[in-house]
């Protein structure tokens, strides 16, 4: 089977693809279809995924598949969210949007800077399919007061993780591969494309 994947992340597209070969899945590169990009005007994660996988869908004619993810902080109500690329302006670097961070939780102690990243990833047969399927990836950790680390990009210098005892830009990227966010949202879709009538095969 033919899926797209609506993004032009060439990382993103080798990891899952790897993870789909062994479905008789091909990931298709969403630029073969589509010249512009669904407008991302959903309030969560989840929409926002499903906006895209549906845009794909329809520019394609094929399943799609689209992904969300961010860093979700208690102390700023869940910001930065679904603004996490682009928290410190549209323009912002990862250093800027580490620097806005790290501002924003100054003089707050460790026990209040729990923080999370979620992947959520969603696979659409057809662009009106009623039932997406839907996996949720999460890790648990909280923002340090300073940078540690070279690996990674985004947010990994500031975030630690507690059961690795380690900034996530600590981690190789092999460890990081099977611990994140993503790793987890991907296991959990692909047992939902091996059972996609089992709603709790997550
Ligand atoms: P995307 O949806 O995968 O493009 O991620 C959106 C933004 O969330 C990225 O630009 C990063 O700022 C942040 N982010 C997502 N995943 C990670 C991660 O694994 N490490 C650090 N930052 C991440």
């Amino acid at each position: 089977m033919k899926i797209v994947m609506a993004s032009s992340n060439k990382g993103k597209l080798k990891e899952i693809g790897q993870v789909l070969e062994p479905l008789s899945m091909t990931l298709l590169p969403q630029s073969e279809f589509v010249k512009e990009d669904a407008e991302e005007i959903g309030l969560s994660f989840v929409e926002n995924a499903i906006i895209k996988a549906r845009h794909a869908c329809r520019l394609s004619g094929l399943p799609a598949l689209a992904d969300d993810s961010g860093l979700e902080v208690d102390y700023l109500r869940g910001a930065p969210g679904i603004y996490s690329s682009r928290f410190a302006g549209s323009r912002a670097t990862d250093v800027d949007n580490n620097n806005k961070l790290l501002k924003a939780l100054n003089g707050i102690p460790e026990n209040e800077r729990s923080a999370r990243f979620h992947c959520l990833m969603v696979f659409m047969r057809h662009e009106a399919d009623p039932t997406p399927l839907i996996a949720h990836g999460v890790w648990e950790g909280y923002i340090l007061e300073q940078s540690r680390g070279q690996n990674g990009f985004g947010y990994d210098p500031l975030f630690f993780c507690p059961q690795q005892d380690c900034a996530s830009a600590e981690l190789t990227a092999e460890i990081k591969n099977k611990v994140s966010h993503r790793a987890q949202a991907l296991k959990q879709l692909l047992r939902l494309l091996q059972n996609p009538n089992d709603a709790t095969a997550y």
